[in-house]
C-alpha cells in the first residue's frame, strides 16, 4: 500500500545571536589596596615604626595569659573600664562563684595596663551564668558598668554552653584564626577586638586588636586611612603585616599609645617615630 509523504520539515528558525557571558570582575580587596598604596607612597614606614618602637619598648615575647574563657569575660569586663578595675571585677568574681578547678596563672605582660591577677581557680562558670542576675551585677560592680556586663558575661556563658556543650573554648586553636575570629563574634556584644585579643594572646594567632590607643597612633601616624574606623583597621593591620609582625606590634603599639603618645598632649619630642608622622609633620616620609 502506498504510504503518504511524509510532511515537509519546519524551517529551521534564525538562531538568536549570543551574547558573550559577561565574567564578573572581582573588586579589588581595598585591605590589600591599602597595603600596597602605603608600600608605594610611603616606602617602608611599617617596618621604620615597628623597628623605633622596639628600641623603646622592646621586642614582645609571647606568652599564654590565661585560660581562653578566663580571658574572653576578663575582656568583656575590661570593656569602657580600665584594666585595674576589670582585673579587681574578675578576683570579686572568683571569690563570689569558686570553682574547683586547677588555679590559673595571669601573665599580665606589656601592654596590659593592670597589675596583674592572683593565681587562682577561674570562677565556676555554670554557676555564673546560672546566677541570679542581681548576684552577678554585685559581684563585677568594682569594675564598672556592672548592669550592662554582667547580662552580657551570663548572655555570652550561655551561648558557648548551647553551641559547644560547655564552656571550655579550647576548641578554637584547631581552627583557622579568621574562622575562629568569625565564631566568637557570633557572640553578641564580642566584636573583632575581643575576639582577636582572645586568639592572640591564648593561641598565639596572628591576629590584630585594634583599641583606642593602636587605634590613635596608628591615625596618626598615617598608618591606616584617615577615616578607616577601628573595626576596619583590623583587616587593613593583617593585610600590612606579616604574622609573626602582628604580636608585637599590637603590643608595642599600646604601650606607645600609654607611655608617649597620649590622647590629650603626645610627647612627640621623646617620640622613637616622630620622622616618620604625618600628626607632626603632614609632610612626613
Ligand atoms: S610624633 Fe607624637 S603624635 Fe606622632 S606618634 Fe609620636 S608621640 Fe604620637
Amino acid at each position: 500500500m502506498p504510504t503518504a509523504p511524509e510532511p515537509a520539515p519546519a524551517p529551521a528558525k534564525p538562531r538568536k545571536p549570543t551574547t558573550p557571558a559577561v565574567r564578573k570582575r572581582a573588586l579589588p580587596d581595598p585591605n590589600k589596596a591599602w597595603a600596597k598604596r602605603l608600600a608605594r607612597l610611603r616606602p617602608n614606614l611599617v617596618a621604620d615604626v615597628l623597628a623605633g618602637l622596639e628600641t623603646r619598648y622592646g621586642t614582645p615575647s609571647w606568652e599564654r595569659r590565661l585560660d581562653p574563657t578566663s580571658e574572653l569575660i576578663l575582656t568583656i569586663l575590661t570593656q569602657n573600664s580600665a584594666d585595674l578595675n576589670a582585673e579587681r571585677a574578675f578576683e570579686s568574681l572568683r571569690l563570689a562563684f569558686p570553682s574547683s578547678a586547677p588555679a590559673e596563672k595571669h601573665i599580665a605582660g606589656q601592654g596590659w595596663g593592670g597589675l596583674g591577677l592572683s593565681e587562682a581557680p577561674p570562677p565556676d562558670w555554670p554557676a555564673v551564668e546560672a546566677a541570679p542576675l542581681p548576684e552577678l551585677v554585685e559581684a563585677i560592680r568594682p569594675g564598672g558598668l556592672a548592669q550592662v556586663k554582667a547580662p552580657r558575661i551570663q548572655a555570652t556563658l550561655r551561648f558557648i554552653r548551647e553551641e559547644r556543650g560547655d564552656h571550655s573554648l579550647e576548641f578554637l586553636a584547631s581552627m583557622p584564626p579568621l574562622d575562629a575570629r568569625a565564631w566568637l563574634t557570633q557572640i553578641n556584644g564580642v566584636g573583632k577586638k575581643t575576639a582577636s585579643v582572645l586568639l592572640s594572646f591564648c593561641f598565639d594567632m596572628p591576629l590584630m586588636a585594634v583599641d583606642r590607643h593602636v587605634e590613635r597612633v596608628s591615625l596618626r601616624m598615617g598608618l591606616i586611612p584617615p577615616k578607616a574606623t577601628a573595626d576596619e583597621a583590623h583587616d587593613l593591620y593583617l593585610a600590612m603585616l606579616r604574622p609573626d609582625q602582628v604580636f608585637g606590634a599590637h603590643v608595642n603599639l599600646i604601650s606607645h599609645g600609654r607611655v608617649i603618645c597620649h590622647a590629650r598632649r603626645p610627647d612627640c619630642d621623646h617620640c622613637p617615630v616622630r620622622p616618620r608622622c604625618r600628626f607632626v609633620d603632614p609632610k612626613a616620609p
